[in-house]
Protein backbone atom coordinates (compact mmCIF):
# COMPACT_ATOMS: atom_id res chain seq x y z
CA UNK A 1 0.00 0.00 0.00
CA UNK A 2 2.94 2.33 1.25
CA UNK A 3 4.76 1.74 -1.88
CA UNK A 4 1.63 2.12 -4.65
CA UNK A 5 1.04 5.83 -2.38
CA UNK A 6 4.98 6.66 -3.45
CA UNK A 7 4.56 5.39 -7.08
CA UNK A 8 1.08 8.01 -7.22
CA UNK A 9 3.30 11.03 -5.15
CA UNK A 10 6.02 10.57 -7.60
CA UNK A 11 3.64 10.83 -10.73
CA UNK A 12 1.58 13.62 -9.54
CA UNK A 13 4.49 15.59 -8.83
CA UNK A 14 6.37 14.71 -12.48
CA UNK A 15 2.86 15.94 -13.57
CA UNK A 16 2.62 19.21 -11.86
CA UNK A 17 6.28 20.16 -12.97
CA UNK A 18 5.71 19.58 -16.45
CA UNK A 19 2.66 21.52 -16.84
CA UNK A 20 4.84 24.93 -16.03
CA UNK A 21 7.31 23.92 -19.10
CA UNK A 22 7.37 25.91 -22.63
CA UNK A 23 7.47 23.68 -25.31
CA UNK A 24 11.72 23.88 -27.15
CA UNK A 25 11.89 23.51 -29.94
CA UNK A 26 16.03 22.42 -30.81
CA UNK A 27 16.49 23.35 -34.09
CA UNK A 28 20.23 21.08 -35.77
CA UNK A 29 20.95 18.06 -37.70
CA UNK A 30 18.70 15.66 -36.18
CA UNK A 31 20.29 11.86 -36.54
CA UNK A 32 16.88 9.66 -37.39
CA UNK A 33 17.73 5.45 -37.16
CA UNK A 34 17.34 5.79 -40.72
CA UNK A 35 18.68 9.08 -41.96
CA UNK A 36 19.51 12.37 -40.78
CA UNK A 37 17.64 15.63 -41.21
CA UNK A 38 19.78 18.84 -41.96
CA UNK A 39 18.47 22.07 -40.21
CA UNK A 40 15.97 19.77 -38.89
CA UNK A 41 13.53 21.02 -35.59
CA UNK A 42 12.96 18.93 -32.54
CA UNK A 43 9.62 19.87 -30.97
CA UNK A 44 9.00 18.82 -27.23
CA UNK A 45 6.08 19.30 -25.00
CA UNK A 46 5.40 18.67 -21.09
CA UNK A 47 8.57 16.45 -21.27
CA UNK A 48 7.37 14.33 -24.49
CA UNK A 49 8.48 14.96 -28.15
CA UNK A 50 5.76 16.07 -29.44
CA UNK A 51 7.25 16.28 -33.60
CA UNK A 52 10.22 15.58 -35.33
CA UNK A 53 11.16 16.84 -39.12
CA UNK A 54 12.03 19.88 -41.40
CA UNK A 55 9.21 22.15 -41.43
CA UNK A 56 7.03 21.54 -38.59
CA UNK A 57 5.19 24.27 -36.78
CA UNK A 58 6.44 25.84 -33.62
CA UNK A 59 4.06 26.83 -30.91
CA UNK A 60 4.11 31.02 -30.34
CA UNK A 61 5.32 30.21 -26.93
CA UNK A 62 8.31 27.38 -27.77
CA UNK A 63 11.66 28.66 -26.49
CA UNK A 64 13.91 28.12 -29.99
CA UNK A 65 17.36 26.98 -29.62
CA UNK A 66 19.40 26.95 -33.07
CA UNK A 67 21.79 24.63 -31.77
CA UNK A 68 24.30 24.47 -35.20
CA UNK A 69 25.08 20.82 -32.92
CA UNK A 70 23.69 17.14 -33.96
CA UNK A 71 20.46 16.21 -31.97
CA UNK A 72 20.28 12.30 -30.99
CA UNK A 73 18.68 10.75 -28.39
CA UNK A 74 20.17 10.72 -24.89
CA UNK A 75 22.65 7.26 -24.75
CA UNK A 76 21.14 4.19 -22.96
CA UNK A 77 23.89 3.06 -20.22
CA UNK A 78 22.84 -1.08 -19.55
CA UNK A 79 25.95 -2.24 -17.72
CA UNK A 80 27.70 -0.05 -15.22
CA UNK A 81 28.58 0.23 -11.22
CA UNK A 82 27.63 3.29 -10.44
CA UNK A 83 29.01 4.06 -6.90
CA UNK A 84 32.55 2.36 -7.88
CA UNK A 85 32.88 5.23 -10.39
CA UNK A 86 34.25 7.81 -7.77
CA UNK A 87 37.63 5.65 -8.42
CA UNK A 88 39.95 7.13 -10.83
CA UNK A 89 41.46 4.15 -13.36
CA UNK A 90 42.97 1.11 -11.77
CA UNK A 91 46.07 -0.17 -13.96
CA UNK A 92 46.32 -3.67 -12.99
CA UNK A 93 49.68 -5.27 -13.70
CA UNK A 94 48.36 -8.35 -15.18
CA UNK A 95 45.96 -9.48 -17.03
CA UNK A 96 42.94 -11.84 -15.32
CA UNK A 97 41.27 -15.09 -16.55
CA UNK A 98 38.07 -14.17 -15.36
CA UNK A 99 36.75 -12.27 -12.86
CA UNK A 100 36.96 -14.65 -9.75
CA UNK A 101 40.82 -13.83 -10.06
CA UNK A 102 41.08 -10.20 -9.87
CA UNK A 103 38.15 -9.93 -7.10
CA UNK A 104 40.75 -12.23 -4.33
CA UNK A 105 43.80 -10.32 -5.58
CA UNK A 106 44.93 -7.44 -1.92
CA UNK A 107 45.34 -4.87 -4.83
CA UNK A 108 41.82 -4.79 -5.54
CA UNK A 109 40.90 -5.08 -1.83
CA UNK A 110 43.15 -2.32 -1.02
CA UNK A 111 42.52 0.23 -3.69
CA UNK A 112 38.74 -0.21 -4.46
CA UNK A 113 37.14 -3.17 -2.24
CA UNK A 114 37.57 -1.36 1.14
CA UNK A 115 37.32 2.20 0.35
CA UNK A 116 34.08 1.63 -1.62
CA UNK A 117 32.95 -0.44 1.61
CA UNK A 118 34.13 2.55 3.73
CA UNK A 119 32.54 5.29 2.25
CA UNK A 120 28.78 3.03 1.70
CA UNK A 121 29.20 2.44 5.75
CA UNK A 122 29.85 6.06 6.49
CA UNK A 123 26.55 6.79 4.23
CA UNK A 124 27.54 8.13 1.41
CA UNK A 125 26.21 5.84 -1.24
CA UNK A 126 23.52 8.65 -2.11
CA UNK A 127 26.22 10.77 -2.82
CA UNK A 128 28.29 8.44 -4.70
CA UNK A 129 25.72 7.55 -6.82
CA UNK A 130 25.13 11.66 -7.56
CA UNK A 131 28.82 11.86 -8.38
CA UNK A 132 28.33 8.92 -10.82
CA UNK A 133 25.19 10.26 -12.24
CA UNK A 134 26.47 13.67 -13.53
CA UNK A 135 29.71 11.72 -14.83
CA UNK A 136 27.44 9.44 -16.80
CA UNK A 137 25.68 12.51 -18.28
CA UNK A 138 28.75 13.88 -18.95
CA UNK A 139 29.10 11.53 -21.21
CA UNK A 140 25.50 11.78 -22.44
CA UNK A 141 24.25 9.45 -20.90
CA UNK A 142 20.44 10.11 -19.59
CA UNK A 143 19.37 6.54 -18.88
CA UNK A 144 21.48 4.34 -16.17
CA UNK A 145 21.49 1.04 -14.69
CA UNK A 146 23.41 -0.25 -11.83
CA UNK A 147 21.64 2.19 -9.10
CA UNK A 148 21.50 1.76 -5.72
CA UNK A 149 17.81 1.34 -4.61
CA UNK A 150 16.31 4.05 -2.16
CA UNK A 151 16.76 5.46 0.03
CA UNK A 152 18.69 8.07 -2.20
CA UNK A 153 15.94 10.17 -4.25
CA UNK A 154 15.92 9.59 -7.83
CA UNK A 155 18.71 10.08 -9.40
CA UNK A 156 19.08 13.24 -11.84
CA UNK A 157 19.89 10.60 -14.37
CA UNK A 158 17.03 7.97 -15.39
CA UNK A 159 17.13 4.90 -13.25
CA UNK A 160 16.20 2.42 -15.48
CA UNK A 161 16.19 -0.40 -12.66
CA UNK A 162 14.71 2.03 -9.94
CA UNK A 163 11.42 3.48 -11.77
CA UNK A 164 8.28 2.36 -11.13
CA UNK A 165 6.84 4.17 -14.13
CA UNK A 166 9.28 1.99 -16.53
CA UNK A 167 8.59 -1.79 -16.17
CA UNK A 168 10.52 -4.21 -13.91
CA UNK A 169 14.49 -4.46 -14.66
CA UNK A 170 16.81 -6.21 -13.06
CA UNK A 171 19.91 -6.39 -13.14
CA UNK A 172 23.52 -7.59 -11.60
CA UNK A 173 22.09 -10.95 -10.24
CA UNK A 174 25.19 -13.64 -10.37
CA UNK A 175 23.46 -17.09 -11.73
CA UNK A 176 25.69 -18.84 -9.31
CA UNK A 177 24.61 -16.83 -5.91
CA UNK A 178 20.52 -16.86 -7.00
CA UNK A 179 18.77 -18.19 -4.57
CA UNK A 180 15.62 -20.27 -5.22
CA UNK A 181 13.92 -17.50 -3.83
CA UNK A 182 15.83 -15.16 -6.31
CA UNK A 183 15.50 -17.09 -9.76
CA UNK A 184 11.53 -17.40 -8.45
CA UNK A 185 11.64 -13.68 -8.69
CA UNK A 186 13.37 -13.26 -12.12
CA UNK A 187 11.28 -15.89 -13.65
CA UNK A 188 8.16 -14.16 -11.96
CA UNK A 189 9.96 -10.71 -13.74
CA UNK A 190 10.32 -12.01 -16.90
CA UNK A 191 6.98 -13.92 -17.25
CA UNK A 192 5.29 -10.35 -16.94
CA UNK A 193 7.47 -8.55 -19.37
CA UNK A 194 10.57 -7.59 -17.21
CA UNK A 195 13.70 -8.14 -18.00
CA UNK A 196 16.57 -9.57 -16.27
CA UNK A 197 20.64 -8.39 -16.96
CA UNK A 198 22.89 -10.70 -15.67
CA UNK A 199 26.96 -10.97 -15.49
CA UNK A 200 27.91 -13.78 -17.58
CA UNK A 201 31.17 -15.59 -18.58
CA UNK A 202 33.29 -12.78 -17.97
CA UNK A 203 36.75 -13.42 -18.24
CA UNK A 204 39.37 -14.31 -20.74
CA UNK A 205 37.32 -16.22 -24.10
CA UNK A 206 39.41 -19.40 -22.90
CA UNK A 207 38.48 -19.13 -19.39
CA UNK A 208 36.51 -23.02 -17.83
CA UNK A 209 35.34 -20.80 -15.32
CA UNK A 210 33.78 -17.65 -17.12
CA UNK A 211 32.51 -20.26 -20.15
CA UNK A 212 30.75 -22.61 -17.07
CA UNK A 213 28.52 -20.14 -16.29
CA UNK A 214 26.57 -20.19 -19.49
CA UNK A 215 25.97 -23.87 -18.60
CA UNK A 216 24.47 -22.87 -15.41
CA UNK A 217 22.33 -20.32 -17.13
CA UNK A 218 20.84 -22.85 -19.36
CA UNK A 219 20.53 -25.28 -16.55
CA UNK A 220 18.46 -22.72 -14.47
CA UNK A 221 16.28 -22.54 -17.56
CA UNK A 222 17.11 -18.54 -18.07
CA UNK A 223 17.93 -18.57 -21.55
CA UNK A 224 14.77 -16.80 -22.36
CA UNK A 225 13.24 -13.85 -23.48
CA UNK A 226 13.60 -10.73 -21.62
CA UNK A 227 17.21 -12.14 -20.49
CA UNK A 228 20.44 -9.80 -21.61
CA UNK A 229 23.95 -11.23 -21.29
CA UNK A 230 26.51 -8.52 -19.92
CA UNK A 231 30.10 -9.83 -20.86
CA UNK A 232 29.96 -13.09 -22.60
CA UNK A 233 33.59 -13.02 -23.15
CA UNK A 234 33.90 -16.74 -22.80
CA UNK A 235 30.75 -17.59 -24.98
CA UNK A 236 31.61 -19.12 -28.15
CA UNK A 237 29.87 -19.31 -31.78
CA UNK A 238 27.42 -22.30 -30.59
CA UNK A 239 25.94 -19.95 -27.73
CA UNK A 240 25.03 -16.93 -29.42
CA UNK A 241 23.31 -19.16 -31.84
CA UNK A 242 21.73 -20.42 -29.26
CA UNK A 243 21.12 -16.81 -27.04
CA UNK A 244 19.41 -15.41 -30.33
CA UNK A 245 17.02 -18.26 -31.11
CA UNK A 246 16.01 -17.75 -27.08
CA UNK A 247 15.86 -13.86 -28.33
CA UNK A 248 18.15 -12.94 -25.65
CA UNK A 249 20.49 -9.80 -25.75
CA UNK A 250 24.16 -9.10 -25.64
CA UNK A 251 25.97 -6.02 -22.91
CA UNK A 252 29.30 -5.94 -24.79
CA UNK A 253 31.99 -4.05 -22.61
CA UNK A 254 35.16 -3.50 -24.63
CA UNK A 255 37.18 -1.35 -22.55
CA UNK A 256 37.09 -3.24 -19.28
CA UNK A 257 37.08 -6.62 -21.20
CA UNK A 258 40.45 -5.80 -22.74
CA UNK A 259 42.25 -4.09 -19.69
CA UNK A 260 41.05 -7.27 -17.31
CA UNK A 261 41.40 -9.80 -19.54
CA UNK A 262 43.32 -8.92 -22.81
CA UNK A 263 40.40 -9.96 -25.05
CA UNK A 264 36.64 -8.93 -25.67
CA UNK A 265 33.65 -11.01 -26.59
CA UNK A 266 33.34 -12.56 -30.15
CA UNK A 267 31.13 -9.39 -31.03
CA UNK A 268 31.18 -11.14 -35.21
CA UNK A 269 29.94 -13.94 -33.94
CA UNK A 270 27.00 -12.16 -32.07
CA UNK A 271 26.42 -9.66 -34.67
CA UNK A 272 26.50 -12.52 -37.41
CA UNK A 273 24.29 -14.37 -35.41
CA UNK A 274 21.46 -11.44 -35.00
CA UNK A 275 21.87 -11.36 -30.97
CA UNK A 276 20.67 -7.86 -30.67
CA UNK A 277 23.69 -6.07 -29.02
CA UNK A 278 24.26 -3.31 -26.82
CA UNK A 279 27.32 -0.87 -25.81
CA UNK A 280 28.04 0.07 -22.12
CA UNK A 281 30.93 0.69 -19.95
CA UNK A 282 30.75 -1.52 -17.18
CA UNK A 283 32.64 0.79 -14.66
CA UNK A 284 34.97 3.80 -14.87
CA UNK A 285 38.25 1.60 -13.10
CA UNK A 286 38.51 -0.18 -15.97
CA UNK A 287 36.27 0.54 -18.16
CA UNK A 288 35.36 3.94 -19.50
CA UNK A 289 34.07 7.32 -18.14
CA UNK A 290 30.86 6.87 -19.94
CA UNK A 291 29.26 5.94 -23.38
CA UNK A 292 30.72 8.90 -25.02
CA UNK A 293 34.08 7.42 -24.42
CA UNK A 294 33.60 3.65 -24.85
CA UNK A 295 31.70 4.42 -28.14
CA UNK A 296 35.32 6.35 -28.93
CA UNK A 297 36.99 3.70 -27.68
CA UNK A 298 34.97 1.23 -29.71
CA UNK A 299 35.52 2.99 -33.11
CA UNK A 300 39.07 2.93 -32.39
CA UNK A 301 39.08 -0.29 -32.24
CA UNK A 302 37.15 -1.62 -34.87
CA UNK A 303 39.20 0.38 -37.35
CA UNK A 304 42.44 -1.48 -36.12
CA UNK A 305 40.65 -4.53 -37.46
CA UNK A 306 41.55 -6.65 -40.64
CA UNK A 307 38.13 -6.57 -41.25
CA UNK A 308 35.43 -4.01 -39.77
CA UNK A 309 32.94 -5.26 -37.79
CA UNK A 310 30.78 -1.82 -36.73
CA UNK A 311 30.31 1.14 -38.27
CA UNK A 312 29.13 4.78 -36.72
CA UNK A 313 25.65 4.27 -37.46
CA UNK A 314 25.54 0.54 -35.62
CA UNK A 315 27.82 1.39 -32.80
CA UNK A 316 25.01 4.83 -32.18
CA UNK A 317 22.44 1.73 -32.24
CA UNK A 318 24.40 -0.20 -29.96
CA UNK A 319 24.14 2.84 -27.48
CA UNK A 320 20.30 3.85 -27.64
CA UNK A 321 17.56 1.72 -30.48
CA UNK A 322 19.18 -2.02 -28.77
CA UNK A 323 19.53 -0.78 -25.46
CA UNK A 324 15.79 0.34 -25.22
CA UNK A 325 15.16 -2.90 -27.24
CA UNK A 326 16.64 -5.21 -24.31
CA UNK A 327 14.71 -3.21 -21.70
CA UNK A 328 11.45 -3.35 -23.63
CA UNK A 329 11.36 0.54 -23.72
CA UNK A 330 11.74 0.76 -27.37
CA UNK A 331 8.38 2.52 -28.00
CA UNK A 332 9.35 4.94 -25.10
CA UNK A 333 12.89 5.14 -25.16
CA UNK A 334 15.93 5.44 -27.76
CA UNK A 335 14.68 7.12 -31.08
CA UNK A 336 13.77 10.35 -31.55
CA UNK A 337 10.01 9.98 -32.22
CA UNK A 338 6.42 11.62 -31.76
CA UNK A 339 5.39 10.20 -28.37
CA UNK A 340 8.87 8.90 -26.78
CA UNK A 341 10.19 10.34 -23.92
CA UNK A 342 12.28 13.54 -24.29
CA UNK A 343 15.46 12.25 -23.31
CA UNK A 344 17.99 14.00 -25.66
CA UNK A 345 21.53 14.60 -26.40
CA UNK A 346 22.84 17.55 -28.54
CA UNK A 347 26.63 17.42 -29.72
CA UNK A 348 28.81 19.61 -31.15
CA UNK A 349 29.40 19.29 -34.98
CA UNK A 350 33.00 21.24 -35.20
CA UNK A 351 34.56 19.54 -38.53
CA UNK A 352 33.99 18.67 -41.69
CA UNK A 353 33.82 15.11 -40.92
CA UNK A 354 30.50 15.50 -38.63
CA UNK A 355 29.22 17.35 -41.27
CA UNK A 356 29.77 15.12 -43.94
CA UNK A 357 28.40 12.32 -41.48
CA UNK A 358 26.94 13.26 -38.91
CA UNK A 359 26.91 10.13 -37.00
CA UNK A 360 30.46 10.15 -37.13
CA UNK A 361 29.79 12.75 -34.34
CA UNK A 362 28.36 10.50 -32.13
CA UNK A 363 31.36 7.98 -32.23
CA UNK A 364 33.83 10.47 -32.11
CA UNK A 365 32.58 13.21 -29.46
CA UNK A 366 34.96 14.25 -26.06
CA UNK A 367 32.78 15.37 -23.33
CA UNK A 368 33.69 19.12 -24.03
CA UNK A 369 31.57 18.86 -27.26
CA UNK A 370 28.57 18.01 -25.32
CA UNK A 371 26.30 21.13 -25.81
CA UNK A 372 22.91 20.23 -24.00
CA UNK A 373 21.56 16.70 -21.81
CA UNK A 374 17.33 17.16 -21.65
CA UNK A 375 15.81 14.22 -19.53
CA UNK A 376 12.39 14.14 -19.55
CA UNK A 377 12.51 17.29 -21.55
CA UNK A 378 14.22 19.12 -18.75
CA UNK A 379 17.69 20.77 -19.36
CA UNK A 380 19.85 19.09 -16.79
CA UNK A 381 23.56 19.80 -18.53
CA UNK A 382 25.37 21.66 -21.21
CA UNK A 383 27.24 24.61 -22.44
CA UNK A 384 26.02 27.63 -19.78
CA UNK A 385 24.79 29.75 -22.65
CA UNK A 386 22.34 27.24 -23.85
CA UNK A 387 21.21 26.34 -20.27
CA UNK A 388 20.52 29.87 -19.42
CA UNK A 389 17.87 29.77 -22.61
CA UNK A 390 16.10 26.65 -20.70
CA UNK A 391 16.42 26.82 -16.75
CA UNK A 392 16.57 29.89 -14.26
CA UNK A 393 20.15 30.76 -14.07
CA UNK A 394 19.78 31.05 -10.32
CA UNK A 395 19.57 27.04 -10.55
CA UNK A 396 22.35 26.48 -12.60
CA UNK A 397 25.69 25.60 -11.35
CA UNK A 398 29.01 25.42 -13.22
CA UNK A 399 31.30 22.75 -13.75
CA UNK A 400 34.31 22.37 -15.59
CA UNK A 401 35.22 19.17 -18.43
CA UNK A 402 38.75 19.18 -19.25
CA UNK A 403 38.71 23.17 -18.98
CA UNK A 404 35.56 23.55 -20.41
CA UNK A 405 32.86 25.65 -18.46
CA UNK A 406 29.62 23.74 -18.69
CA UNK A 407 26.37 24.30 -16.57
CA UNK A 408 24.54 21.59 -14.69
CA UNK A 409 20.95 22.00 -12.89
CA UNK A 410 19.26 19.78 -10.53
CA UNK A 411 16.17 21.72 -10.74
CA UNK A 412 14.26 18.74 -12.11
CA UNK A 413 14.97 17.12 -8.22
CA UNK A 414 12.44 17.24 -5.81
CA UNK A 415 12.99 19.18 -3.14
CA UNK A 416 16.30 21.04 -1.97
CA UNK A 417 19.70 20.07 -3.17
CA UNK A 418 22.96 20.22 -1.72
CA UNK A 419 25.55 22.09 -4.65
CA UNK A 420 27.34 19.03 -6.64
CA UNK A 421 30.74 20.51 -5.37
CA UNK A 422 29.45 19.78 -1.99
CA UNK A 423 29.60 16.59 -3.14
CA UNK A 424 32.66 16.57 -4.47
CA UNK A 425 34.51 17.68 -1.55
CA UNK A 426 32.09 15.19 0.70
CA UNK A 427 33.79 12.64 -1.28
CA UNK A 428 37.11 14.03 -1.25
CA UNK A 429 37.57 14.37 2.34
CA UNK A 430 36.05 10.78 3.00
CA UNK A 431 38.41 9.42 0.32
CA UNK A 432 41.57 10.87 1.98
CA UNK A 433 40.95 8.56 4.75
CA UNK A 434 41.72 5.69 2.05
CA UNK A 435 44.50 7.49 0.76
CA UNK A 436 42.66 7.74 -2.43
CA UNK A 437 41.29 10.65 -4.43
CA UNK A 438 37.92 11.39 -6.13
CA UNK A 439 38.04 10.46 -9.86
CA UNK A 440 37.74 13.26 -12.69
CA UNK A 441 34.83 13.59 -14.22
CA UNK A 442 36.56 13.24 -17.36
CA UNK A 443 39.76 11.57 -17.94
CA UNK A 444 41.05 14.19 -20.40
CA UNK A 445 42.47 13.68 -24.04
CA UNK A 446 43.11 10.14 -23.44
ZN1 LIG B 1 29.77 -5.35 -14.43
Amino acid sequence: MLQWLYYVVILLLATCVRAQDKPIALIGTILLPDESINNGTLLIVDGYIRAVGASISIPNDAIILHTNGVILPGLIDLHNHLTWNIFPRWKPSEEFGSRYDWQQKPIFKILLESPHRGLVEAGLSCEMQRYAEVKAITQGATSVIGSLRRPCNRGLARNLDDDPTLGQILYNVYPLQMTDMKLKEANDVLSSNGTLFIHIAEGSPNDATAAREFLILKARDLLRPGVSIIHGVALKENDFRAMANASVGLIWSLRSNLELYGDTTNIEAALENHVITAIAPDWNPTGSDGLLAELNYAAIWNSGLEHSLVDDRLLLEMATINPAKLVHLEKRLGTLKEGYLADVLVLQQNNNQSKLNPYWAATHSIPEDVLLVLIDGKAVYGNPEMMKELVDSTKLESLEICGIEKSISFASQNGPQPSFRQTQQLLKNALRHWGRTLAPLSECGY
